[in-house]
């Protein structure tokens, strides 16, 4: 039954072109082994889905764009508050950054702590629908967490494969709601090869990143709500910290989406990928006008959900920096503990590092004129900080007894410490 208005038509190799049937449970293009992206009914779903409509549906989060989106039964829909988060102005750290019109998504207040809801959301619904009650993934740690909870919130049964040096609050997160948590001594490529191998033999269905077409699905809703947002319009430069792209990619087809539908027109925004000094794959292949990357050797950067040595959609970013005008590049780990606590100081909230590396891109793009002044930029605020270890040098905060203290040299130490403002 298609209660949802879901006008899904089919699956299309995203390099071979092929076409699939949509309702058939497939990982990767059989062609070519790269991804699928689905593919939908526009001039219908143009019937039913319009600004006006939108402004209706005042709940539901993502699935408000329900005929855009694969799930065509209502009850395969596991929602647990996913998708409409807000677009917030920050004057104060647009102004000390040198571009007063930023923005942040902030994704950190979807469930489970980051925007990797929307994609399992999708996924796991998807996957419900065409019979799969087993789930495998490997993940950096917030993938591992939000396909738990959509998991366990689908009764379904849950195993996640992260780098031994995944984030403790992940971990913990993935065993308290039940999943099964294998610990990699390796990066999350070698957490992808175990998991598409462990797959078959333990009856669990692989929702690696961009390895089935519906996670970047759940993404490009944030594309939509971007223009909805934003009064049907969208903003010159997209900053977003790239790992496997899926957010990236999900959000440049669904500007062609809503082309398509006549709700906005052919400009786009500039898009850029920032990756860390300590794995930039994308930023390589950029520059050297490729489209693939190569693997990217020894990996590290405490922005875990960015440590992508290698991602299967590599070609998809790549076509879209291009075609969009824009431009990849990297920051170096200390300007990243460097940003986490300068976006807090200036009202942005305790960000994850991911989202400290994209706004630390902004002070370098400004330098290299790539962007202007008076430029409206949108920078993805992926996730929130609290799950991660914290940044380099916080200061020491004052143990006080409350029996035996000395209130004056207390005053003394908070006005001569701490706070400093810029
Ligand atoms: C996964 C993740 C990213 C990278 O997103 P992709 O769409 O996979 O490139 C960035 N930030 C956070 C917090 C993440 O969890």
């Amino acid at each position: 039954m298609n209660d949802t208005g879901s006008t899904l038509t089919h699956l299309e190799g995203a390099l071979s072109g092929e076409r699939y049937p949509a309702d058939e449970l497939i990982g990767l293009d059989p062609t070519d082994g790269r991804p699928l992206l689905a593919r939908y009914d526009i001039e219908k779903a143009a019937r039913t889905l319009t600004a006006e409509s939108l402004s209706g549906r005042r709940t539901g989060g993502l699935w408000r764009w329900a005929e855009l989106l694969p799930v065509r039964n209502r009850n395969h829909i596991v929602y647990l508050g996913e998708g409409d988060m807000p677009l917030l102005a920050q004057p104060r750290l647009g102004e000390a950054l040198g571009v007063p019109r930023l923005s942040t998504k902030a994704e950190g207040l979807n469930p489970t702590g980051s925007f990797k809801a929307r994609g399992m959301a999708v996924a796991v619904s998807r996957a419900l629908e065409l019979g799969v009650t087993s789930f495998v993934a490997p993940s950096a740690g917030n993938a591992a967490g939000a396909l738990a909870a959509y998991g366990a919130a689908a009764g379904a049964e849950v195993t996640v494969l992260t780098p031994v040096d995944a984030t403790l609050a992940n971990q913990q997160e993935v065993l308290a709601m039940g999943a099964r948590l294998v610990l990699v001594r390796g990066l999350i490529s070698d957490c992808g090869k175990i998991s598409t191998a462990l797959a078959p033999r333990i009856g669990a269905f692989d929702v690696s990143t961009l390895k089935e077409p519906y996670r970047v699905e759940g993404k490009k809703t944030m594309g939509f709500e971007l223009a909805e947002q934003h009064g049907w319009k969208l903003p010159d430069v997209i900053v977003y910290p790239t790992g496997g792209g899926t957010g990236l990619v999900g959000m440049w087809k669904a500007f062609d989406e809503l082309e398509a539908l006549g709700l906005i027109g052919s400009e786009r925004p500039r898009m850029v990928s920032v990756q860390s000094d300590g794995c930039a794959p994308i930023v390589r292949a950029f520059e050297a006008g490729e489209r693939f990357a190569e693997p990217w050797q020894d990996a590290h950067t405490r922005a875990s959900g960015i440590r992508v040595p290698s991602a299967v959609g590599d070609f998809l970013i790549l076509d879209s920096l291009r075609e969009s005008g824009g431009t990849a590049l990297s920051v170096s780990e200390d300007s990243i503990s460097e940003m986490q606590k300068f976006a807090g100081r200036m009202g942005a909230g305790y960000v994850s590092p991911e989202s400290a590396a994209a706004l630390a891109a902004v002070p370098e793009l400004r330098n290299r004129s790539e962007i202007d002044p008076d430029e409206e930029i949108v920078v993805f605020d992926c996730g929130i900080g609290q799950k991660y270890p914290p940044p380099q040098d916080l200061p020491e905060p004052p143990v006080v007894d409350p029996a035996d203290f000395d209130i004056d040299a207390l005053a003394h130490n908070l006005r001569y410490s701490g706070m400093h403002i810029e």
